[in-house]
């Protein structure tokens, strides 16, 4: 079965060429002529891996092509994946399977209400890549990724394919515990370093400020059902800190950049998910209207 992946970017092409290496048949889907047009001058996707730039000549198409899609991989971010999703919705065959890899949450519900003869299966990674040049990518950093369907707990019967393409992964049925996870530690950390213009470790230096919103956090946590996802999230959130003292967080390298952020799908989605719990979240809240000043302030999306 042909793996569709919408998006060569940096994970779409970490995949793509994980996956065509392992002689699976895959097909890049690319957003207009000019980007498909790019696509064939540079002569396919290009890895980096361990050292090694290796070029992989994988067949790519438009969204308007013809070929039904029984399995998609969408690898936009979290503000492009639904659009995305659309525009090669007519193809979707019905009990198609989409891979969601985007960070954050909202983007997927909104995927899987719009799509309900899709099964929707949740991807959270912590592998790194990076775009060097267009259809050129540096795997660099090795991970997991932990794969689940919030509706079902049935493993798909491909993951063993995944897993033979050398591609890290871990069936979870909490998958929404670990996205929870994964969304409080990145609103604990990501936007302090946005505001305060400095690199995870500065955040030692304000303790307090990160302690009080690890309390609000575990408090949405508990309110949404993900009591699990909030056992120890203070410490581990310190944890990551120390351990990365010296890192850019992702948000401040995109701000750094001059590109958009997934703020909508991180702290947006925590106070929206507040609100519609009736959740009074004050440091929250306040963290995320200084947010989106400061990026209107450098001229980038707040949503
Ligand atoms: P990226 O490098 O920006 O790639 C996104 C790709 O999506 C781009 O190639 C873009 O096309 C493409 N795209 C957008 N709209 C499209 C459309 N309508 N049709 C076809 N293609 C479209 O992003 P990324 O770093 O791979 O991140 C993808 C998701 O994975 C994000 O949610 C991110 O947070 C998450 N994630 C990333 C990493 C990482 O290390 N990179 C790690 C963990 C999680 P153009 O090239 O034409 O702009």
């Amino acid at each position: 079965m042909t793996w569709h992946i919408l998006g060569a970017g940096s994970l779409g092409s970490l995949w793509a060429c994980r996956l065509a290496q392992a002689g699976a048949p895959v097909r890049l889907i690319l957003r207009d002529a000019a980007r498909l047009a790019a696509y064939r001058q540079a002569g396919g996707l290009a890895l980096q891996q361990d050292g090694h730039w290796q070029r992989l000549a994988i067949a790519a198409e438009l969204p308007g092509a013809e070929a039904p899609i029984t399995r998609l991989l969408v690898a936009c971010k979290a503000y492009d994946a639904e659009a995305a999703v659309a525009s090669v919705a007519r193809r979707l065959v019905a009990g198609c399977e989409l891979l969601l890899l985007q960070n954050g949450l909202g983007s997927q519900q909104a995927i899987a209400a719009r799509w309900p003869q899709a099964r929707c299966l949740f991807v959270s990674s912590t592998e790194g890549a990076y775009r060097h040049a267009d259809f050129q990518v540096v795997f660099a950093g090795r991970g997991q990724n932990w794969l689940g369907d919030p509706q079902d707990p049935t493993p798909p019967a491909w993951l063993a394919t995944l897993e033979q393409a050398g591609i890290p992964l871990q069936w979870t049925p909490a998958i929404l515990a670990r996205l929870w996870r994964k969304l409080a530690l990145n609103c604990a950390i990501n936007p302090l370093t946005v505001l305060h213009d400095c690199r995870n470790g500065g955040l030692l230096a304000r303790r307090d400020e990160v302690l009080a919103l690890c309390d609000e956090l575990a408090r949405l946590l508990q309110a949404v059902g993900q009591a699990q996802a909030a056992d120890d999230l203070a410490d581990e959130v310190l944890r990551v800190i120390e351990a990365t003292a010296a890192n850019l967080s992702s948000m401040q390298q995109d701000v750094a950049a001059g590109r958009r952020t997934e703020i909508a799908y991180l702290l947006g989605h925590a106070c929206r998910t507040a609100a519609d719990h009736a959740l009074a979240l004050p440091r929250l809240q306040a963290l995320d209207e200084r947010l989106r000043q400061c990026l209107a302030a450098r001229g980038l999306p707040t949503d």
